[in-house]
């Protein structure tokens, strides 16, 4: 390899694609014969609003945004987005959630501080490997939206078809599997996804919302940076954004269009993840965490029929030059986070350690 980079399986901030990392470096000193680096240039200079207005368009075309949808980027990461979501959408003070896991459970407490929560499907009986049924919830009259985490990060699951909201509004958290795969913008109200996982640098999530949803009439409360509309009425430069985390999201929008769009990325995610799930479905060793049908292609959990084998592996992976393997602290076991970034390669080598970690341990 030629920067002697590791293969990083951290489930964010992770992997970003070599050539953007590289078009940035020459760019950093001087951008575009601006005299600056995008660091330190005014949000409200024409140089940057280039940047930003092409990492929309650029965005738009990529996930094929309807236009009636608008574009945001907001400070804050994903965190932000749990009491945004609620704050902006809860007009009746009722919301539907579904619990797959650590990231809608954060969501469900946070909403909770701003209405009332139905929880309309859970897989906390089976410790989160699989995604309910949600083809038949109920979803009372007055609810304001159904919310799901489409990628449960930590928990290593997907919704490969979406709930039957019943006419309601999907509000969906995209944040470990936004642009890995195709995506219908007009089945939700709203998407956001914190943009460390997939796309940047963290600190920002993307919010693609609807705009009958933008609310003029919000409760006092609610803080003027945390009103939607305000990042809507203002090309989300109400204040100074996080012009980096933007200018650099805009470079993978535009590496992964000339890489062939969405489709490309689910066929290359595919072929990624069926090189891991393979081999864990063939080891006497590790087993994967999730019921087959409900696989993340992004988040791939396993385990060893022990904790302290658990630590033996991730320990020998270090020493092999593969970094952040660990499962979460809430869950244990492993994790090998396979972003759009991470290379085939990088699968193939991890997959080769594992085998020959089996092999001298059996
Ligand atoms: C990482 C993550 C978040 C939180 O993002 P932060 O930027 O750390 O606040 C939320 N949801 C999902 C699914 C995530 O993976």
């Amino acid at each position: 390899m030629k920067y002697n980079r590791t293969y990083n399986f951290s489930a964010g901030p992770a992997m970003m694609p070599e050539p953007v990392l590289e078009e940035i470096a020459a760019e950093m000193l001087n951008y575009r014969g601006s005299g600056m680096c995008v660091m330190e240039m005014s949000h409200r200079s024409k140089v940057f609003q280039q940047i930003r207005d092409e990492a929309e368009a650029d965005l738009r075309k990529l996930m094929g945004i309807p236009d009636n949808y608008k574009v945001l980027f907001v400070q804050g990461g994903g965190t932000v987005q749990f009491a945004m979501v609620a704050m902006n959408l809860m007009k009746n003070g009722l919301a539907c959630y579904v619990e797959t896991g650590a990231w809608s459970k954060k969501a469900i407490a946070e909403a909770k501080k701003y209405g009332e929560v139905k929880i309309v499907a859970s897989s906390a009986d089976k410790n989160f490997s699989y995604i309910p049924d949600c083809s038949n919830l109920d979803i009372p009259e007055n609810a304001d939206y159904v919310y799901i985490c489409e990628n449960e990060t930590i928990n290593g699951t997907t919704y490969f078809n979406l709930p039957d909201t019943k006419g309601k509004v999907l509000v969906s958290d995209q944040s470990s599997m936004f642009l890995s795969r195709p995506c219908d913008v007009s089945k939700y109200g709203l998407i956001w996804a914190g943009v460390q996982k997939n796309v940047g640098p963290a600190g920002m999530a993307v919010v693609i919302i609807r705009e009958d949803l933008l609310q003029e009439d919000l409760p006092k409360f609610v803080p003027t940076y945390m009103s939607y509309k305000t990042h809507a009425d203002n090309d989300s430069l109400y204040n100074t954004p996080n012009c980096w985390a933007i200018y650099c999201c805009g470079k993978v929008f535009k590496y992964l269009l000339a890489g062939g769009g969405l489709e490309a990325m689910n066929a290359r995610n595919e072929e990624k993840a069926k090189i891991l799930y393979d081999f864990l479905d063939s080891s006497k060793l590790f087993t994967g965490a999730v019921v087959k049908e409900d696989r993340s292609l992004m988040n791939v959990p396993f385990v060893t029929p022990s904790k302290e084998q658990d630590a033996d592996v991730v320990a020998a992976s270090k020493a092999a030059g593969f970094d952040n393997l660990k499962g979460h602290k809430s869950v244990g076991g492993l994790r090998a986070s396979i972003y759009n970034a991470m290379p085939k390669e990088g699968v193939e080598a991890l997959v080769e350690f594992l085998r020959k970690y089996e092999a001298e341990h059996s």
